[in-house]
């Protein structure tokens, strides 16, 4: 990881941000600009969007926790580079492997594709884009690790439009059948 362009460039790592001993861990794309000026993940618009949504069903930050692919923000906020997702899913994977999260919702293509693809870079390619799976629940293994892996949209793409947030108030719905049982273990 820090041997990519992105960590040379960056502010600050954005490890994540909630509760580490949650069961749900939500993985998104990669910092933005002010996630890289305050080194948490998710506190600018789409954070805020999705701090809201995660409220409208009664989740709270003690609930869940939240991490991305890329641990540094790319330039002008460009796609993930295979390379870099290579580089930067072993801090990730270390994260999942001390959290065991039992439910990991991927929020848009990149984490949806990598969790599709168990892990490996090099099958993201063949996976599905989120329109075809968002909201459908499936079970994958990484790293040994059985999960439950719910796709979502991402924050980001959903502001402002009504029919996705719409999607993913239903999607929600089954992340929380999904977690009811464990959700206050
Ligand atoms: N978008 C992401 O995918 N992650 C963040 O942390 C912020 C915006």
């Amino acid at each position: 990881m820090k041997k990519t362009e992105l960590f040379r460039n960056c502010m600050n790592i954005v490890v994540g941000k909630g509760n580490v001993n949650a069961k749900i861990l939500f993985v998104g794309e990669a910092p933005g600009r002010n996630e890289d000026e305050q080194g948490l993940a998710f506190v600018g618009a789409a954070g805020k969007n999705l701090d809201k949504l995660l409220e409208k069903v009664g989740l709270s930050l003690d609930d869940v926790y939240i991490a991305n692919i890329l641990k540094c923000r790319p330039p002008e906020n460009r796609d993930p580079l295979p390379d870099e997702i290579r580089a930067h899913t072993p801090w990730l994977l270390k994260q999942i492997r001390e959290m065991k999260p039992k439910v990991v919702c991927s929020l848009g293509n990149y984490a949806t594709k990598f969790f599709l693809a168990g892990g490996n870079v090099d099958e993201m390619r063949e996976q599905v884009g989120i329109s075809l799976v968002h909201g459908k629940v499936r079970e994958v293994e990484i790293d040994g690790l059985k999960i439950k892996l719910i796709p979502l949209f991402h924050p980001a793409a959903i502001i402002y439009k009504r029919q996705l947030i719409d999607d993913w108030e239903k999607d929600m719905q089954k992340v929380k059948d999904v977690v009811f049982d464990f959700l206050r273990e």
